[in-house]
């Protein structure tokens, strides 16, 4: 779905859309992962992500929604390992 233009906290690649970890629709307090950084952020208020606190952190670790975003992160991970060899490829 759409959300308001921003940018990553982490690392400023421009978001406008999420697909959601928990649902398609996020809500305030719901975890949305970076796809260039895959790093964890928050929405807030009006869908604005912001960089978890470490309670939040904590939080988000010990809740259900960590195995998927630990599998998202591998998934992602073995992309980036194979984008890696096809360009070094000669
Ligand atoms: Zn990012």
């Amino acid at each position: 779905m759409k959300i308001p233009k921003q940018n990553c906290p982490f690392c400023g690649y421009a978001v406008d859309r999420t697909d959601g970890i928990e649902s398609k629709k996020p809500k305030a307090g719901d975890i949305s992962l970076c796809l260039k950084c895959m790093e964890i952020s928050l929405f807030g208020k009006d869908f604005i992500l912001h960089v978890p606190e470490a309670e939040e952190l904590i939080e988000i670790q010990r809740s259900l929604a960590w195995a998927k975003i630990e599998r998202a992160r591998a998934a992602w991970r073995q992309l980036r390992i194979k984008e890696q060899i096809s360009a070094d490829g000669r």
